[in-house]
């Protein structure tokens, strides 16, 4: 690439020659990006020189991104080790994270030292499905009645085709629900290591086909909403959506004190009137006191699908005092992760998930996506503690006050 060839090309564009994102079909990736860059530099008197500058090939990032220009460059951290006895995390890690809050890996490393002091944290996921509901027309209540029992007695066939597209994904069920003349299917696939959006998108494609073809239903949307993504929606909160994963730990009352700075009473106190009171009175979908900031910085440090971190929000936490220490639980109904499409194979995301030991494909396949999931739920764990932690010692404002200002 020479800076004359990006500069004849943004002139092509200028001129109406070409249009902003046919300059792949004329030209190698990273001479597009930067025609781009001399584009916005006329038209906006912006450079670009930082976003220009990027340690990965443009053309590894072409299945991730249309019009590029360059990387969005984000600090990453990371917090450990964090030691969690998993369903299919073992051993220590060390989870990467990538946030523009300061403060935020200070506060969730302080929670992660107190789960290692104690030995551990446990984790497991509790289930896994990720959801696809196309919504179909019919013509009144008999037909959608028709079409649901049908469907009921037919998920073999629907599985058959729904399968015939993937060398992974396996359809676990397919649920009717019907509001007057509309019907929507919703599709749960196991998708293994893939976070799986895509693939149950195409294989529920092949299976709205069929119910096409053998009922009166005719299909208005591959999507219908009630799978649900990106939207904040009650049903992955109880139903839950990609992994339903759970962490907890048991922390001495001395350690509360020593590592924490407060008392398992005022925790406790805390997270009742804070994270279940005030988490109902606001209408919230997640009683929890900031699991999404765990979430978000591991998504984005990760490769995972950043708008997902909505559903990544629908966590519970629960802390009890017990005899022999502060019992505390992070519940995430949805968290969809995968270690294998989208944005996995990205050269710094893949770098970031082989810190975790959990790059690719798993084995057996799904493995690793376990893993993820129970490593972040844990990192969420240790989030809660630290910030209940710092709201009982009425400590947050000057913590941030220090550290993010
Ligand atoms: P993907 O990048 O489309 O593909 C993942 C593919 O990897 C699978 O389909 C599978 O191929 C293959 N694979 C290889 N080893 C695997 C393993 N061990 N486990 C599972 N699959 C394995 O990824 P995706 O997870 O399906 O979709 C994620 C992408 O969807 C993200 O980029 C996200 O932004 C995007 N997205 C799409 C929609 C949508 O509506 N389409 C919505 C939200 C997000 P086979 O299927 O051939 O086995």
């Amino acid at each position: 690439m020479t800076d004359t060839d990006a500069e004849t090309l943004a002139e092509r564009v200028r001129d109406g020659e070409l249009r902003l994102y046919e300059l792949e079909e004329h030209t190698d990736a990273e001479t597009a990006a930067a025609a781009r860059r001399h584009l916005l530099a006329e038209e906006t008197g912006v450079g670009l020189d930082v976003v220009g500058e990027y340690a990965f090939d443009a053309a590894d990032a072409e299945p991730n991104i249309e019009n590029m220009v360059g990387a969005a460059q984000i600090p990453m951290g990371v917090v450990g080790p964090l030691p969690i006895d998993g369903g299919a995390a073992e051993g220590e890690h060390y989870l990467p994270m990538a946030t523009t809050e300061g403060a935020l890996l200070a506060s969730v490393n302080r929670g992660v030292s107190t789960i290692r002091k104690t030995g551990g944290a446990t984790a497991r996921v509790l289930k896994s499905g990720m959801t696809r509901a196309p919504v179909f027309r019919v013509e009144d209540v008999a037909a959608a009645g028709e079409v649901s029992a049908w469907v009921r007695e037919h998920v073999d066939d629907l599985a058959e085709a729904a399968e015939s597209t993937t060398s992974h994904g396996e359809l676990q069920d397919v649920t009717p629900y019907v509001v007057g003349d509309n019907v929507f299917l919703r599709f749960n696939y196991d998708t293994k290591d893939a976070m799986g959006m895509n693939m149950a998108t195409i294989a529920t494609e092949a299976a709205c086909d069929v119910v096409e073809s053998e009922t009166p239903a005719d299909l208005v949307a591959l999507s219908g909403n009630l799978c649900s993504d990106k939207k904040p929606a009650a049903i992955n909160a109880i139903e839950g959506r990609g992994r339903t994963v759970a962490a907890d730990v048991l922390v001495p009352h001395e350690q509360v004190e020593e590592r924490l700075d407060t008392t398992t009473e005022a925790i406790v106190e805390a997270n009742t009137r804070k994270n279940l009171v005030g988490s109902a009175k606001a209408g919230a979908l997640g009683f929890n006191a900031h699991a999404a900031n765990v979430v978000a910085a591991a998504f984005l440090a990760l490769g995972q699908d950043a708008a997902q971190v909505v559903e990544g929000s629908n966590a519970i936490t629960t802390v009890d005092a017990r005899e022999d220490g502060l019992y505390a639980s992070v519940t995430i109904a949805s968290l969809e992760v995968g270690t294998v499409g989208g944005g996995t194979g990205l050269p710094t995301q893949a770098e970031a998930l082989d810190v975790l030991g959990y790059a690719g494909g798993g084995d057996p396949a799904g493995s690793n996506a376990d893993a993820l999931a129970e490593v972040i739920a844990t990192g969420a764990l240790a989030g809660e503690l630290s910030l209940l932690a710092a709201l009982s010692s009425r400590h947050l404002s000057s913590a941030h006050a220090e550290l993010g200002r």
